[in-house]
């Protein structure tokens, strides 16, 4: 307590540090790993570092990563849960560890600067007092054994959403594996222990009390010559670092966004095209299956067509792991293409490193999961037959990956897990072409699917986001046109999620696969990687020249965000797993290729004497890819085609182009067509007999508890259209279905009257031409619209969950009041919604009671409209 009291008076720190012992001799017999920071290892597993006075204030990254995971969740081999920014400071007779902020910057030495170093604080993460030091040289000792052997990423925090048990850091089961000093980094990694508070549900875990996780630290040097960062542009999709830029206070605003990209410097800066004087390189593990690795070699190298657009030749090789027991993927100073196991979801992933200063990709660690192409039996999730919770579990598998690390979220990439199915689907084709059997994919089909997907991720990896617009390049009729797709590409960006390009005219049959990067990808790859005179963070004119191609075929561009089914997403173009200039056109050519697989499916699938449950996943996936594009085709409702342009474009291109009245009308017949009665009328219902699961109930089966165990067809129907639903009456939606017709100068706009009258008069078209319903399907969908009708048409809604309380007014409303005094508690914005919602219900009920009145015989077609009409008087107040 004395010293404590003295090292604040300050001036006598230095004789209170200098207690500590001798470096030096307290090092003595400790095993030294020598490195950017140098390292001292001890007997019984303590973990020492050294940090010199040099070294104060110089910023380096701590990437922490899953080192071994367990095969579930994102508990992944290599998976990235952290990228910070530190520099190490000495205060009083203590040494600092400071997490730097860098959302906030400004140039330093100007009043901006000095502004911002007031204004935001740097946090002080962890605090040492040496262990040992060497004052004479400027060396301090600090034991990190318990920040690194403990829970660096705040684990404890999510692991119980994931697993749904408490966690607690077990230090006595944990310890350090390794660590290996180089020049500009120090790579460190532990093998923890989380004892779990309650039981750990899964077969992954070996011990369901206990959670081993490893993690990997790469602690890393920042280059000292910062590369000059490139301002992003809103027109191109590179992954940005976005910052608040005090510096350029009177300018447009302070948000300003980099791109991350490879530092790519010509070796002859006056040559045309010039190899760079580093290239990139990613070396291939040797988990890669041998038969596989020029496939991937491909996939990386692909890349060297774009680079040569930005002037650079062989700037992209791929090179086999070296043949050094010390090598290891894990090291910083290496980008990889790693192999990995994962029992729960196929997937691949392309993150990468960043100097947070300049956007420069430090390096890049592709992780594809093992089993991606496995087209029959392993895929688990897959399996589960339940529409619905496929969904929510992949939301949730996303849910987490933001816990750890919300940054993480615009990497993940679902391409990989998507590619099983699409590959099973070109199988059972070829097949049924008698040119292939039933028996492995050859290697050749494979190989070209795996040699699009690294292109894909090698994509992520140098700096590019997704681009699902990208397959509207290809017009139609030239997606066979083999010399059009080898020059083009089968799309415009390998950066799509492309699905293998299979003709309907199976004697018409072009590339499957890409076979090389796209127009898009030469143009944005030039654009980022193309050297400049005079680069500043202002726009530059020569970068703007290519970026104002922008709006032209071939160039357009969407992601993510604008392509799932939520409100920004409203460009019915943007979307996945399409090909070719029509999206409606492949998805109607689909269910014709789909519909003709069915016939003679199982003599196609099985062998004489195979086991039948190979046919439910055949089946399954048909039926899966048959409806795949109903909910896509509802973003037409209030659809915008969207480009991205910047004023003064050749053409005067609007940013917003709504859909006519005719695209509308379009799309809704379409549609309206899986609401129909027949929409089951293809598939061969006697298969459902012949689709058992494995017949084993273990782990190594592929039924779970919880499935059905008789194939769920109609279920399975049901939650595809419950699908459509949610996304065609999402309220944003509806919203912009108004307002088109609004401002529409078209003499018979599409309206929301003919939406939704379009889904009552299919859903229940039974009932509204006076017949009972009679098929347990279409009650099913109906009583779901109804809801749905309810929900949009009463105040029912709003009330649940505060029926109790008195309205503004100070009277009690029970639910059930059609006109709601409380009308700011409506969505005022859905005004005639909630009307047409309102009458849609009124005239369902007048057709129930008719139908009723008559009398029906089949009891449970009368039960359900007794319910049903019971549902809508307590609803809305019918007289
Ligand atoms: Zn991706």
């Amino acid at each position: 307590l004395v010293g404590l009291f003295i090292s604040f008076s300050g001036d006598l720190s230095p004789a209170v540090a200098s207690e500590a012992p001798d470096l030096d001799e307290f090092v003595a017999t400790f095993h030294p790993t020598p490195g950017y920071f140098s390292t001292y290892t001890t007997e019984d597993g303590g973990l020492y570092l050294e940090v010199t006075e040099e070294q104060f204030g110089d910023e380096f990254l701590i990437v922490t990563q899953f080192a071994k995971g367990n095969g579930s969740g994102f508990i992944l081999t290599g998976f990235p849960i952290l990228t910070e920014m530190f520099y190490f400071q000495k205060r009083f007779n203590k040494i600092e560890l400071v997490s730097k902020n860098m959302n906030f910057r400004a140039e330093e030495g100007t009043i901006q600067g000095r502004m911002v170093g007031l204004g935001f604080s740097d946090s002080v993460r962890k605090s040492f007092s040496p262990a040992a030091q060497d004052l004479e040289d400027g060396r301090y000792l600090l034991d990190v054994t318990g920040s690194f052997i403990g829970d660096w990423p705040s684990m404890a925090g999510f692991l119980p959403g994931v697993y749904g048990t408490g966690f607690f850091l077990d230090k006595s089961r944990s310890s350090l594996d390794y660590v290996k000093g180089f020049e500009r980094n120090v790579e460190i990694e532990v093998d923890l222990t989380f004892g779990a508070t309650g039981f750990i549900n899964s077969p992954n875990v070996p011990d369901p009390k206990t959670l081993p996780i490893s993690l990997h630290y790469s602690i890393l040097a920042l280059p000292d010559e910062p590369m000059k960062p490139r301002l992003a542009d809103n027109r191109l999709g590179f992954f940005t670092t976005p910052y608040f830029d005090y510096s350029s206070v009177g300018g447009p605003g302070l948000g300003t966004r980099i791109i991350n990209r490879w530092r790519l410097e010509k070796k002859d800066p006056f040559a045309e095209i010039s190899e760079p004087v580093k290239p990139i390189v990613y070396y291939l593990e040797n988990t890669i299956p041998d038969e596989l690795m020029p496939y991937v070699k491909e996939g990386v190298e692909i890349w060297n067509k774009a680079f040569e657009k930005a002037g650079f030749k062989n700037a992209i090789l791929a090179m086999p792991q070296p043949n050094d027991p010390d090598w290891d993927p894990a090291d910083a100073r290496y980008s990889t293409i790693r192999w990995i196991p994962n029992t729960q979801n196929t997937f691949a992933i392309g993150p990468s490193d960043a100097d947070p200063r300049t956007g420069e990709i430090l390096n890049a660690d592709i992780l594809v999961v093992s089993d991606w192409f496995t087209s029959i039996n392993n895929d688990r999730e897959f399996l589960a037959d339940n529409l619905i919770s496929d969904f929510n579990t992949r939301d949730q598998l996303v849910q987490w990956a933001a816990m750890m690390n919300p940054n993480n979220v615009n990497l993940l990439c679902d391409y990989g897990s998507s590619m099983s199915g699409q590959i099973e689907l070109m199988r059972q084709t070829l097949i049924q072409d008698g040119m292939l059997d039933s028996g492995a994919d050859p290697i050749e089909y494979i190989g070209e699917a795996l040699r699009e997907l690294i292109a894909h991720e090698v994509g992520h990896t140098i700096g590019l986001r997704h681009n699902f617009k990208a397959s509207t390049a290809t017009p139609r009729e030239r997606l066979h046109d083999v010399e059009f797709t080898k020059e083009n590409g089968l799309a415009a960006s390998v950066m799509d999620y492309n699905p293998p390009n299979i003709s309907l005219d199976r004697s018409a049959q072009g590339e499957y696969f890409n076979s090389t990067v796209g127009t898009y990808d030469q143009w944005i790859i030039e654009w980022g990687y193309r050297q400049v005179g005079n680069e500043t963070l202002n726009p530059h004119p020569e970068l703007q020249e290519i970026a104002a191609k922008s709006y032209m075929t071939g160039y357009l561009y969407a992601t993510d965000e604008e392509t799932g089914t939520g409100p920004v997403a409203m460009d019915p173009y943007a979307i996945q797993y399409d090909m070719g200039s029509d999206p409606f056109n492949y998805y109607s050519d689909l269910t014709v290729l789909i519909d003709s697989l069915w016939e003679g499916l199982e003599d196609r699938i099985l062998e004489d004497d195979e086991e039948f449950n190979r046919l439910r996943y055949a089946a399954h996936l048909l039926l899966f890819q048959r409806f795949r594009g109903f909910p896509w085709m509802a973003k037409a409702f209030g659809g915008v085609e969207v480009t991205r342009v910047h004023k003064g474009n050749d053409l005067n291109v609007s940013p917003f182009r709504p859909l006519t009245a005719t695209e509308q009308r379009d799309a809704l017949d379409v549609v309206l067509q899986i609401f129909k009665p027949g929409v089951l009328d293809t598939f061969p219902m006697e298969l459902i007999d012949r689709m058992p699961p494995e017949r084993y109930i273990d782990l190594a089966s592929n039924y779970n508890f919880g499935n059905r165990f008789t194939y769920p067809v109609h279920d399975f129907m049901t939650a595809v259209r419950i699908n459509v639903l949610n996304i065609a009456f999402n309220p944003e939606r509806l919203m912009r279905v108004r307002d088109h017709a609004f401002r529409s100068d078209d003499l018979s706009p599409f309206t929301l009257a003919e939406m939704i009258e379009g889904f009552t008069n299919t859903i229940w078209a039974d009932v509204m031409m006076g017949l009972a319903p009679r098929s347990s399907l279409q009650r099913e969908t109906q009583s779901v619209y109804l809801d749905m009708l309810i929900n949009l048409g009463s105040n029912a809604a709003i009330s649940v969950g505060s029926s109790a309380q008195a309205n503004e007014h100070g009277q009690y409303e029970p639910t059930g009041s059609h006109l709601p005094p409380n009308l700011a508690a409506l969505n005022p914005f859905l005004n005639d919604t909630h009307a047409l919602a309102f009458a849609e219900l009124v005239d369902l009920h007048g057709a129930i009671a008719a139908v009723l009145a008559v009398g029906i015989a089949d009891r449970t077609a009368e039960a359900f409209l007794m319910e049903a009409k019971n549902r809508i008087e307590q609803a809305i107040n019918i007289n």
